[in-house]
């Protein structure tokens, strides 16, 4: 952990900075693994899923009867928690269809627009560390509402060249029957290029390690759209003197234990909360299963006690993170002042995890200070919207005089003629 008291701003570059590997390290070995793929399709998955996931695999797809017997492998209990997030996610995602509005700009000249669905996405799901299964849900829930006819998935297999039952019977109950096993940057290389038996795709989307946003990154040169940078999650809590050090410890250790790359960020403006909170962590990372990983991540994490929340929140939009916690008994006037922020949890009651699983927002967030410039996934991420436009000929005559004069001013008289041949 990294402790600052009222750290001075010009520190505050420093503190907000992430853990990463290597940048150039990575670019050169995803550029290896497009290529391997490119040339060697099937072959080169199986042989990455040896080398970077101790699997065994013959066959790349996963097959019907592997997907049916999933139901059998879990939990009622499980089957009954997946099923009533996927309904919360169903509602609220629903909720984000707009309507199309037709806007008469100048009589005459009607202007709207129209959402299309991505025709082919595919939808990456973690699964090196822990099989995001809940990740599933958050991704073909707004994909089969926005209407995308193809909808592939592709997950690194276990050790024994298997796919988390949890994993299969999610993608299942959302319609998802295309299912490879392959992870990491040759999944995202095989689904920008194809294989035997990965379809090409026109986007991607899907969180994952600092492999996959690399590989998400580069798949862009193929002329394959993705989500976002999505990368080691994040979470930033900003604590007033009414928190609970023990919730927000368990909110800290919550993102903590999903990776070694992953950040926590405390913010605190009362010095007995934040001491406080500080054992808290302390004592329940000890407790929890995925110890070592959260004490890496923790390892890396900034604790800060600062003056008031007005300063607090101008780090935090500084640090621009994924979660944003306001542990704060006057949440509601500070709403205005977030600036960046992937998703926001108001209150002492309102923990991260709500978000990851069951509220009905979704969890595939931009990291890395991606929020600054990106918006987490939503219906709209799996629609194009296209412009339509229908002039009259009176429509015509009351713009037209405008698009001659701004046409020849830019020296453009093929274009200026368009409008002149009509209403002459
Ligand atoms: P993962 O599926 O992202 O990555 C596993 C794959 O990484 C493996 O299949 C392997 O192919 C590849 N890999 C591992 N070591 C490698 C190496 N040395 N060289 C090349 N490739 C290698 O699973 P994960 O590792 O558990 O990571 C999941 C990540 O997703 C976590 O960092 C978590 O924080 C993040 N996450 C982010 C969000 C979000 O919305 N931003 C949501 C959920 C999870």
């Amino acid at each position: 952990m990294k402790i600052y008291r009222y750290p001075e701003r010009k520190i505050w570059p420093d503190l907000v900075k992430r853990p990463a590997i290597e940048r150039k390290e990575i670019s050169g070995l995803i550029a290896e693994i497009f290529e391997a793929v490119e040339k060697k399709g099937d072959q080169a998955l199986i042989e990455f899923n040896k080398k970077f996931d101790k699997a065994v695999t013959s066959q790349i797809t996963v097959s019907e009867t592997e997907i049916n017997n999933s139901e059998n492998e879990i939990s009622e209990d499980l089957k009954k928690a997946i099923k009533q997030a996927k309904e919360n996610i169903s509602k609220f995602h629903a909720s984000q269809i707009a309507e199309t509005e037709k806007i008469e700009t100048v009589k005459g000249v009607t202007c709207w627009r129209e959402n299309r669905a991505v025709e082919k996405v595919g939808i990456y799901i973690p699964g090196g560390t822990a099989p995001l299964f809940s990740t599933v849900l958050m991704l073909a829930v707004p994909a089969n509402l926005a209407g995308c006819e193809e909808i592939i998935l592709c997950t690194p297999p276990d050790s024994n060249g298997n796919i988390n039952p949890a994993i299969l019977f999610t993608a299942k109950l959302c319609g998802i029957t295309k299912i490879f096993r392959t992870g990491g940057a040759q999944a995202v290389a095989a689904m920008s290029l194809g294989t035997e038996s990965i379809p090409k795709v026109y986007k991607i989307f899907g969180p994952g390690n600092q492999y996959v946003v690399a590989a998400k990154e580069y798949a862009q040169r193929y002329g394959v759209a993705i989500d976002m940078p999505a990368g080691p999650s994040e979470v930033l809590v900003i604590a007033d003197r009414q928190a609970v050090p023990g919730f927000c410890a368990a909110d800290l250790l919550s993102q903590a234990e999903h990776g070694s790359d992953s950040q926590v960020v405390f913010i605190a403006t009362d010095f007995k909360i934040f001491t406080e909170t500080i054992e808290a962590v302390e004592k329940q990372v000890k407790k929890l299963p995925r110890n070592e990983m959260a004490c890496k991540a923790l390892d890396h994490s900034v604790f800060v006690l600062v003056n008031s929340v007005e300063e607090a929140l101008e780090f935090s939009n500084l640090y621009a993170p994924e979660h944003l916690i306001l542990a704060l008994e006057d949440f509601e006037q500070y709403i205005p002042m977030i600036q960046n922020a992937g998703s926001v949890f108001l209150g002492n009651y309102s923990c991260e995890s709500a978000g990851d699983y069951a509220s009905g927002t979704n969890h595939t967030l931009p990291t890395n200070a991606y929020a600054r410039n990106y918006s987490g996934v939503s219906i709209d991420s799996f629609v194009k919207k296209i412009t339509f436009q229908y002039l009259s000929k009176e429509g015509l005559k009351k713009i037209g005089k405008t698009i001659e004069v701004m046409a020849e001013a830019e020296g453009l008289i093929a274009h200026k003629n368009a409008v002149s041949i009509r209403l002459k």
